[in-house]
């Protein structure tokens, strides 16, 4: 019942249906049965116009339309109305969807209205309220689900009502058993939970405030508990599975340390290296995340580690990101190695043709020891001879299925060592890495000076181009870095030419050299002039956040992030370590507009106050919240659908501990009461593999 298409229920039909499923993904029952409110319009309480003041934040408000006006012209087009009841007036202004709101708010109609107070001139008025006519059932019980929507939805008619009444006919639709209990009694009864029925039925329409807190604390109880399950039977296996037994130290590691390691490593590397060399000595296959700050060395850990592969008659390989940081990787190392004999290939997705079949060949007959590479590595026509170790370089930007695939790369699964530079807060890591062992690299090299981070606005930029002289004077380079957000990219490509013109008008021509780097270079191109500037050809790189992840180069001790408020507490914090890499004293430079918002402040803050990336990696979980922290959205590892793992801290701990012992009970959960979650479980597993088809 609950896989039935969405156009069979009562109000939707085949052109709804297709609207929800471009718009919200719902296109099952059971996908309106998820598709929860995300607050809850409480008519008992009202905000009185009159209370408004400074500290003012969320309102909700009852009242009419009066004076609605159609204002400016392009950008600044926007609709502005009064709002007014018995307790005062106030201004409400959309600055998008302006047309349809136009056309379908009305004067002298009751509205009820949802919004953040701000003040202009002085002036408190409310931009972008949400705005629904009055009903009488509005009015008439007590709490009414409000739920996420889409610009799109609501000027095709779909109107919150709407979803209201879509998932009040589901209901009349379905009974109790076709939403059956999945947790075993105990579970239900040792942490307090109600039934899975009535959380659903609460959840979208609560009788009660204690009712729908019951649902939500049990539905998101659910959540957490399935990923944790999940995440708690691959650790399960990880344990478990045979592993490679990396059984003597040999000459190319020995010889490396001995003769070519460029420096001593720092106390904190040795310990990783110590820990890595045990797990792989133990014929369990290794799962380990090594977690260091940028510039805390990883690099040279991940080679070594490489090198005890090779010693013990295994093949290694590396994967990064991106082709620009693939591409430093492997001149790196090929650098390092190049006094040893080994033979190491570079394989990304734009080597074509020939050169590509002699490196296929290679790494499938053994020729090429190791090798370096994007994701096109994973790729199924990419074979390994006897692939002993993979390392998988800031892992944020791959997701678990990647890992996976790395484990088919030899019959026996080669050990996988992950690194990332993302400190990650506690609880983000039992979500994203409770399959993995962690090591931390918490000391950096030694003689490096702590980076200096100021924040100017505009109105400083000449002086700020003066400090860029300066440091050019002393035989350094800089970065000058612009914002890159998907939804505009064309905007942000237009800022960045226009931001490569005033850096000329700047920097003139005849005395100094410039280069460019962006997302819509080709490849070759992008390289090119990556390359110019590691080899100190360049005194200056203009770029977009494709610089952000693992770039290397010491000489540059200047980092200008340009429109910084527009960058999260994380990002600014990866693209700062990209200074402060040589012995020199290195400078970030927080370039803002003179306006800012509370949290850009606040942000900015943080960023001249702390270097820590565990207090910025926190921070900003505070701040954003998971969803868009670490690329996790687009890779789909954590999408939670009610809980949140900021606010929920205590029960991702619960429900670890809750799935850890009961797979310590029943691992494979055949016992009867498990049952249920075992179909759940294996469902997920079918369902997601088809999302990856598709
Ligand atoms: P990350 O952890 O950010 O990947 P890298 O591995 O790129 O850092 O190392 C940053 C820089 O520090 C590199 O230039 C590297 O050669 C250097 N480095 C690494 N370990 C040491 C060490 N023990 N002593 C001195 N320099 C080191
Ligand atoms: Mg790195």
């Amino acid at each position: 019942m609950l896989d039935t298409s969405v156009e069979y229920l009562k109000g939707v039909g085949s052109q709804r249906a297709d609207l929800l499923r471009q718009e919200l993904d719902i296109s099952t029952f059971e996908d309106v049965l998820f598709h929860f409110p995300y607050r809850y319009f409480d008519r008992t309480r009202l905000n009185k116009i009159s209370d408004i003041n400074a500290q003012s934040d969320w309102v909700q408000m009852i009242g009419t339309l009066a004076n609605i006006t159609e204002e400016g012209e392009g950008r600044r087009r926007r609709l502005t109305a009064t709002f007014y009841n018995d307790t005062g007036r106030i201004e409400l202004v959309w600055f998008q969807g302006v047309q349809w709101l136009k056309n379908s708010l009305q004067e002298h109609k009751n509205y009820v209205i949802f919004g953040k107070v701000s003040f202009f001139n002085g002036q408190p008025n409310i931009p972008h309220p949400e705005i629904e006519p009055l009903h009488a059932d509005t009015v008439k019980s007590g709490l009414q689900p409000v739920y996420p929507t889409t610009e799109k939805l609501k000027v095709k008619g779909i109107s919150n009502r709407s979803f209201a009444k879509i998932t009040q006919s589901l209901f009349e639709k379905i009974s109790a058993s076709e939403i059956p209990e999945i947790l075993p009694p105990y579970l239900l009864s040792n942490y307090n939970l109600c039934h899975r029925y009535a959380a659903f039925k609460w959840i979208h329409f609560p009788d009660t405030d204690e009712h729908l807190q019951e649902a939500r604390h049990r539905l998101k109880w659910e959540e957490l508990f399935i990923s944790q399950l999940k995440i708690a039977q691959l650790r399960l296996q990880h344990t478990r599975q045979v592993g490679f037994i990396f059984n003597h130290v040999g000459d190319h590691f020995n010889h490396f340390f001995r003769e070519h390691l460029p420096f001593d490593l720092t106390h904190a590397q040795k310990r990783v290296l110590r820990e890595i060399r045990t797990d792989t000595t133990t014929g369990k296959q290794m799962n380990r995340l090594v977690q260091g700050d940028v510039g805390s060395g990883k690099t040279i850990v991940a080679l070594m580690s490489m090198l005890l592969a090779l010693d013990n008659g295994f093949q290694a390989c590396l994967m990064a990101p991106t082709e620009i940081l693939a591409q430093q990787h492997f001149q790196g190392i090929s650098e390092l190695l190049r006094p040893m004999n080994i033979s190491c290939a570079l394989l990304k997705g734009s080597i074509k043709g020939k050169e590509r079949k002699e490196i296929l060949s290679g790494l499938a007959k053994g020729n090429i020891q190791l090798a370096v590479g994007t994701h096109a590595l994973i790729e199924d026509a990419v074979q390994f001879a006897n692939l002993g170790l993979a390392v998988i370089d800031e892992q944020h930007r791959f997701g678990v299925g990647q890992r996976a695939r790395l484990w088919q790369k030899n019959t026996i699964p080669p050990h996988i060592l992950v690194m990332t530079a993302t400190p990650i807060p506690r609880t983000l890591a039992m979500t994203l890495y409770g399959d993995l062992d962690v090591s931390v690299i918490d000391e950096l090299p030694p003689g490096r000076e702590e980076i200096k981070t100021v924040h100017r606005n505009e109105m400083s930029r000449a002086g700020v181009m003066q400090f860029i002289k300066a440091e050019i004077a002393k035989g350094r380079q800089a970065y000058i870095v612009y914002p890159l957000i998907e939804e505009s990219e064309k905007l942000d490509y237009e800022s960045l030419t226009v931001g490569y013109e005033q850096v000329r008008s700047w920097f003139p021509e005849h005395s100094y050299r410039i280069c460019m780097v962006h997302g819509r270079q080709d490849a070759a191109e992008r390289e090119r002039n990556m390359q110019r500037f590691v080899s100190g050809e360049a005194d200056i790189l203009v770029a977009t956040t494709v610089i952000e992840v693992g770039v290397n180069v010491p000489n540059a001790s200047v980092m200008v992030i340009e429109s910084a408020e527009r960058f999260g507490l994380s990002q600014l914090h990866q693209l700062r370590g990209r200074v402060g890499r040589g012995s020199e004293q290195s400078y970030c430079i927080l370039l803002t507009g003179s306006q800012l918002s509370k949290e850009s402040a606040q942000r900015m803050n943080i960023m001249t106050s702390t270097s820590d990336g565990f207090v910025i990696a926190e921070e900003d979980l505070k701040m954003r919240g998971p969803g868009d922290l670490y690329g996790t959205k687009q890779s789909g590892m954590i999408k939670f659908k009610i809980a949140d793992i900021v606010q929920d801290i205590a029960l991702v701990e619960q429900t670890r501990t809750a799935a850890q012992q009961l797979l310590s009970q029943d691992s494979q959960l055949t016992q009867i009461q498990h049952l249920p979650l075992r179909t759940m479980l294996s469902r997920n597993k079918a369902q997601s593999a088809w999302s990856k088809i598709s």
